[in-house]
């Protein structure tokens, strides 16, 4: 059993980034863990009140200047950090495993993703192109400019520390804004590193901001006159009744990418195999969480037969799981993020079983490879019999449980998914067209899966959600994040 090279050797004492210096926070420090060996990797600042105000004030400075800065001289920018980033890869990768606990595989893909979102936003001479129209009226022309705003504020949460910011970060800046990002607290050194890439790429100082921290700094964004907007990444609840709801009181422009609890059907005529390897990623991948992962399994038809070969297969692959430290590279789950998140789900699987649903298989008696501690470790763990109103079944339990429902057909498994407040990522297992389109149509999702069990749009796609799950007009991502980071000027000019 081979560990990588941890990239993280030492604990490190974590800055702010404002206006291209690295800032120490006055702020108390907190311990950021790597959940796998219990070890205090870094120190991260919840920076204060002030520290928020000099960054959205650098950011507001360096903008008429960043403004006026050639389309192609941003994209050759972000084409240098692009290159940057592919010669950091691994590093970049590793880091997330130690300060995450993914798999190294899972952050591989996480830094791909990332890079791509760079990739489309070097496109911005093209993307942020407007449109114009002749005599509109006699002697008069009518055209639209995308217009930069100003600054906006970036706020992540911890499940994909490197990726997330880059949903919205890119666009941001090649469309003429400024940013200050808020990485979560709990996994701040992969945005650190992208800072520093950032600024070996050559950004003025003051476009690309960082601070740490929690509420102050959240709050001090929410409550900035100087800031346009915020693109938002986490829970519900905070998604909803704080940024939504704040960000409307103060008439700026949000995305709220929030929660979810997603429902995969599973249609008797699908293809066994492929439907079940796909589950073994969708549901314990990342452990659990992801916005993407699912919960919910839900089989459809009333052959037992045909359910009990299902469920043996599914629970035999779920059992063969490699649990352990991510930076093994044969291990295929990772440890949850922290304690506190273990300890949480736990009260979910004693919920289940009081609620009378089936433990087929206890994820509480975990096997790691290695001599690690089982703190933040949780092995997969499968309920059957759960019905859509245990609390199994309805909350989004962010770790890795499967909730098997069995209905008749396909119209109750639509229904039952459509009852649930929330919309993220819903996939569908047939081999049925018929089956496959009265499920894309009616689904109440905003990213949908046919035979595909992570539902996550392409970088030059919008990164969708639905009811609970998203409040906000535009999405992250590709041409929409274009969109939101921009205002249509409408300028009519008369040829006298
Ligand atoms: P979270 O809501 O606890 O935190 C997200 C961010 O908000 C963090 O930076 C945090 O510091 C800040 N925050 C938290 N509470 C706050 C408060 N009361 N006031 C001000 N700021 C606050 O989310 P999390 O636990 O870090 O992330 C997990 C959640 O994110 C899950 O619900 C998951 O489904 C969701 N998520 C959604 C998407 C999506 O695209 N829809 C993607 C990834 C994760």
């Amino acid at each position: 059993m081979a560990i990588l090279e941890e990239p993280i050797k030492e604990v490190v004492e974590i800055k702010n980034y404002i206006n291209g210096e690295w800032v120490e926070s006055k702020g108390e420090v907190k311990d950021v863990v790597n959940p796998a060996k219990c070890e205090t990797i870094a120190k991260v600042p919840i920076s204060t009140k002030d520290e928020i105000d000099a960054a959205v004030e650098a950011a507001k400075e360096a903008f008429p200047d960043w403004r006026r800065t050639t389309l192609l001289a941003r994209s050759r920018l972000l084409f240098r950090l692009k290159e940057l980033m592919e010669e950091n890869f691994e590093e970049i990768s590793r880091i997330q495993t130690q300060e995450h606990g993914k798999t190294i595989d899972e952050s591989r893909g996480e830094s791909r993703r990332g890079i791509e979102n760079v990739e489309v936003a070097c496109g911005i001479p093209t993307l942020m192109q407007g449109y114009h129209s002749g005599d509109v009226a006699l002697g008069i022309d009518e055209w639209v400019i995308p217009t930069p705003l100003g600054v906006f504020g970036v706020i992540a949460p911890f499940n994909f520390p490197w990726m997330i910011p880059l949903w919205s970060a890119p666009y941001a800046v090649a469309t003429g804004n400024c940013v200050v990002i808020k990485p979560s607290s709990e996994v701040p050194l992969s945005q650190n590193k992208l800072a520093e890439l950032v600024e070996e790429a050559g950004f003025p100082p003051g476009v690309w901001n960082v601070v740490h921290g929690g509420r102050t700094v959240v709050n001090g964004m929410l409550d900035h006159p100087d800031i346009a907007g915020i693109a938002f990444v986490g829970s519900t609840p905070t998604g909803r009744d704080v940024i939504y709801k704040r960000c409307g009181e103060t008439g700026k422009r949000v995305i709220a990418q929030c929660g979810a609890k997603n429902f995969m059907t599973v249609m008797p005529d699908c293809d066994v195999d492929r439907t079940i390897a796909a589950m073994m990623t969708s549901f314990f991948g990342n452990t659990g969480q992801r916005c993407l992962s699912a919960a919910n399994c839900v089989v459809v038809g009333e052959d037992d037969r045909f359910y009990n070969s299902f469920m043996d297969k599914v629970v035999a692959m779920t059992s063969r799981i490699k649990i352990g430290y991510g930076l093994d590279e044969s291990v295929q789950v990772g440890p949850l993020r922290d304690k506190e998140k273990k300890e949480r789900i736990l009260r979910y699987i004693e919920s289940g079983i009081k609620e009378g649903a089936k433990l087929r298989l206890d994820g509480r008696e975990v096997k790691i490879i290695g001599a690690y501690p089982d703190t933040c470790f949780l092995g997969p763990t499968i309920f059957e019999n759960v019905t859509p109103d245990m609390k199994i079944g309805s909350e989004e339990i962010f770790g890795p449980v499967m909730s098997v429902m069995r209905v008749k057909n396909l119209e109750e498994a639509i229904e039952i998914a459509n009852a649930n407040p929330f919309g993220n990522g819903h996939s569908i297992f047939t081999s049925d067209g018929k089956s496959a389109r009265e499920f894309q149509y009616n689904i109440e999702s905003g990213n949908v899966g046919i035979n595909i069990g992570i539902v996550a749009p392409m970088a030059f796609f919008p990164f969708s959600g639905m009811k609970d799950s998203f409040f906000g007009v535009l999405h992250t991502q590709g041409k929409e994040a274009v969109r939101f980071f921009t205002e249509s000027k409408v300028v009519i000019q008369r040829w006298f």
